[in-house]
């Protein structure tokens, strides 16, 4: 299988690469992305084989139809990642909540979110690869909670690649940072901005297009990767478990091999709705992809108007932060398999000079074809997470803006699959002030006061962090971060 670009080609770049080369070096001709030059398409036959078999084997086969260049046992370890998932036999569970809806629950990896199910194996991938090439890489990684602690439990102590993670001083929950601040390894290196996430995100921009920087690494002998869902390699991995949570359905009777179903995802950078977009191509057999958003809510807008509009927007702090984003990397890769690399480059130009484009009418048919859109104010995500809980089901704020989709964008009474990418513990003081109405400023108050009203245990690899060693103290001001990163790669 081999991978193009999103913009097309500027004569200087390969006109195409390998799945190895795409994952290594994510960055190409005009600012483009990689994207796979056909897919595989997967057929009756194949699901229904895979009704009988384990997560893993779904994964090998889907894997092996991409036809990427990978050896067999790189691969194989990269799968066994999963077996540190709560279940390893099924990492993402699919749990009943209403008739017609099921909710898959993404968030059973060692740091609670659903950037595991990806970044998991990925990160072995890289490694691997860069091992075997005899490559040093670095990843740079800036976070507003999730993507951080993902990125550097994968990595920690891998061979060759390192990892230098920015995240906001003050703009995380106390999980999310201390899951940053206690993890210690040589190859790790996890950097307190005082700023915003914004802050934290331009700060790296700046830095990956710096000539200084550049030079500095090149001398060094290290490349610059990757690992948020620019990277094809985390989108791979996020195209099986829909598959896994339609198998799911069938498996529970609640229908039968063929019937169509919606996929209802709480979408920042749209990877995971992606996965689910790439899945329909290949063959499930899906309704619509119903993308949630919060009040920052640029998705809803492209998708009911045609119309990406950043003129007049900035981002709004919500009770959803990993979905406070106004520019979806991977909305790109839709344009591009809708439209073509023209006028995708067209319209990505636009977007960065003018902040702005409008689809044609015939385009966004073509878009609402598959897709349809709504958002979801804290308070209503608020109403609906007291709602599911009082029918017994603890949410976190993302997956709640599912359930607001779910009543607003569904035109037929057909099954529907809510991805839930984080558990309680996250985002604990906005789902204790949810349950209970307290306020808490700390998340160990807000997760006893969550277990109490649960009548559940905190889980110990939450628990502990609360008495792990803080082994990452630096703070910064952004204008510092280049000399830091520097001092860490000697
Ligand atoms: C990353 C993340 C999202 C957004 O996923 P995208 O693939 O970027 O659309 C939603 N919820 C949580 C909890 C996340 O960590």
């Amino acid at each position: 299988m081999k991978f193009i670009e999103t913009r097309g080609n500027d004569g200087v770049s390969p006109e195409q690469v390998s799945f190895s080369e795409a994952i290594l070096s994510p960055m190409c001709s005009f600012g483009g992305i990689y994207i796979p030059e056909s897919f595989p398409s997967l057929d009756t036959s194949f699901f229904q084989k895979h009704v009988n078999t384990s997560y893993k084997d779904l994964a090998r086969d889907i894997l092996a139809a991409f036809e990427i260049d990978i050896d067999q046992a790189t691969i194989e370890n990269a799968l066994d990642l999963y077996n540190h998932f709560d279940d390893p036999s099924d990492p993402a569970p699919l749990v009943k909540v209403k008739d017609d809806l099921f909710v898959s629950e993404l968030y059973h990896g060692p740091t609670r979110a659903f950037k595991d199910m990806a970044l998991q194996p990925f990160g072995a991938l890289l490694s691997s690869l860069a091992e075997q090439r005899n490559e040093k890489y670095l990843i740079l990684a800036a976070t507003s909670g999730d993507t951080g602690p993902a990125a550097l439990h994968t990595f920690k102590n891998r061979k060759n690649v390192q990892v230098a993670c920015l995240y906001p001083v003050g703009g995380t929950s106390d999980v999310q940072r201390l899951q940053m601040v206690t993890e210690d390894a040589p190859n790790l290196k996890v950097i307190g901005i005082h700023g915003d996430f914004d802050d934290a995100q331009n700060a790296l921009k700046t830095l990956l297009s710096s000539d200084g920087f550049n030079q500095k690494l090149k001398d060094k002998n290290i490349s610059l990767s990757a690992a948020n869902s620019v990277n094809f390699g985390r989108i791979i991995f996020q195209i099986i478990y829909h598959i896994h949570s339609y198998l799911e359905l069938v498996r529970l009777d609640a229908i039968s091999m063929g019937d169509k179903v919606y996929l209802d995802v709480p979408s920042g950078n749209f990877g995971n709705a992606l996965g689910g977009y790439y899945a329909m191509k290949m063959g499930l057999p899906v309704e619509n992809i119903i993308i949630a958003s919060n009040i920052n809510n640029v998705l809803t807008h492209l998708i009911k108007e045609g119309r990406y509009d950043l003129r007049e927007s900035s981002v709004i702090p919500t009770t959803s932060p990993a979905m406070d984003i106004l520019k979806s990397s991977n909305v790109e890769r839709i344009l591009y398999d809708l439209f073509g690399a023209n006028r995708t480059k067209e319209l990505m130009q636009q977007l960065d000079q003018e902040k702005y484009y409008q689809l044609s009418r015939d385009e966004l048919d073509q878009l609402q074809r598959v897709f349809s859109a709504d958002f979801c104010s804290d308070d209503e995500g608020k109403k609906y997470i007291q709602q599911a809980f009082e029918k017994g089901y603890l949410m976190d704020p993302h997956t709640a803006t599912c359930f607001k989709a779910y009543e607003t964008c569904r035109e037929k009474p057909l099954k529907t699959i809510v991805y839930s990418t984080a558990e309680w513990t996250k985002f604990s003081p906005t789902i204790a002030n949810a349950l209970t109405g307290e306020v808490d400023t700390h998340d160990l108050d807000a997760l006893k006061a969550i277990a109490k009203e649960a009548n559940i245990e905190i889980p110990a690899v939450v628990k502990e962090l609360f008495d792990k060693k803080i082994t990452q103290n630096t703070v910064i001001d952004k204008e510092n971060i280049k000399q830091e990163i520097l001092t860490f790669l000697d």
